[in-house]
């Protein structure tokens, strides 16, 4: 048995987070989970509706009729890796080895300013680039992106359909393409199409993952698979990577700073268990939201999240002062 509590939370985007959302603040809970065997630990739910998530609302409504969303199950998941770690008073940044993570640009206009030198001199080389506002704009930045030497990501949130992106793909000169390590989610999963797809670049998949007929795949239709622990089973997408030859790039959900621990600590013990397996990560992802005092405690340095101070994911003392609110399960 477990008992389940929650406290809400708010995170104010700095701007727009992608080509689907307004720059409203973002709902979300942080889960503490208390385990009938002592273990206590802490996750975090940020669902993104616009990704096609079921609301919070919805996935809060069917705990308490005792339905678990694949995202809670995850959440759970997190929080007992969490309690594992605090119970033996030590700090999952201690599990794994250190993994760089791309920078991502939000807005291409941000460009302006000397942003590149200053992610140069800070130690990052790779740039992920969301498409999908306006193509033109986006294309011009990936030519200085890739003059100024850094590797793209690209993502088009499957937004897109064939004919946008062969033709986006095909405007960039074959030195801007030589620099793309990726694109992630081109258009809705079709196996077929995205084989094509993947002529014009290496591609990854993100939220279209849960479409794979893994048993019927004869070819594979992408090389990578982002792996969200907030909301994907981390070790069936390690096995698909080892089984299909793919690699993998964890990522964070855009979440609160509890769930961006999780994604760079799991990120790491990847690493360390699979080594070349395992990309880059994509785990800064806290600055696109004001600072609050949480996102405080990450250490930052560079393209890397150095530590929590405390145990588990971190974040002891800011956890014990919130007001938890219990959820009775049926
Ligand atoms: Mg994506």
């Amino acid at each position: 048995m477990i008992k389940l509590s929650y406290s809400p939370y708010t995170l104010n985007p700095v701007s727009s987070l992608n080509a689907v959302s307004l720059p409203t603040p973002r709902e979300g809970v942080l889960f503490k989970v208390d385990w009938n065997d002592g273990h206590i630990g802490y996750g975090d739910l940020q669902p993104w509706p616009e990704l096609g998530d079921a609301t919070l609302q919805e996935q809060l409504a069917g705990l308490r009729a005792g339905k678990i969303s694949a995202q809670i199950e995850q959440t759970i998941w997190l929080a007992r890796r969490d309690a594992e770690a605090r119970a033996k008073k030590r700090n999952l940044f201690d599990f794994g080895i250190p993994v760089k993570n791309n920078y991502t640009l939000t807005h291409i206009e941000d460009l302006e300013g000397g942003l590149l030198d200053q992610l140069k001199a800070d130690g990052f080389d790779t740039i992920k680039v969301k498409i999908g506002r306006d193509l033109q704009d986006e294309a011009a930045a990936l030519v200085r992106i890739a003059a100024a030497g850094f590797k793209i990501r690209l993502d088009f949130n499957a937004l897109a359909n064939w004919q946008i992106f062969e033709r986006f793909m095909k405007n960039l000169t074959p030195s801007v393409r030589s620099y793309i390590e990726y694109v992630e989610d081109p258009f809705p999963y079709e196996p077929n199409a995205w084989l094509e797809a993947k002529k014009l670049a290496p591609i990854a998949i993100d939220n279209q993952y849960h479409k794979v007929r893994w048993d019927d795949l004869k070819e594979n239709p992408f090389d990578i698979i982002v792996i969200k622990p907030a909301k994907m089973d981390v070790d069936t997408a390690i096995y698909q990577c080892q089984e299909h030859g793919l690699k993998a790039t964890v990522t964070s959900y855009m979440d609160h700073p509890v769930g961006v621990a999780h994604a760079i600590t799991v990120a790491m013990e990847l690493k360390k268990a699979h080594g070349d397996l395992i990309l880059q990560a994509g785990c800064l992802t806290h600055r696109l939201y004001q600072m609050d005092r949480f996102a405080a405690e990450l250490d930052v340095k560079g393209p890397f999240i150095r530590r929590v101070p405390g145990t588990g994911v971190g974040f002891d003392q800011l956890l014990g002062e919130m007001s938890w609110y219990h959820i009775k399960l049926r």
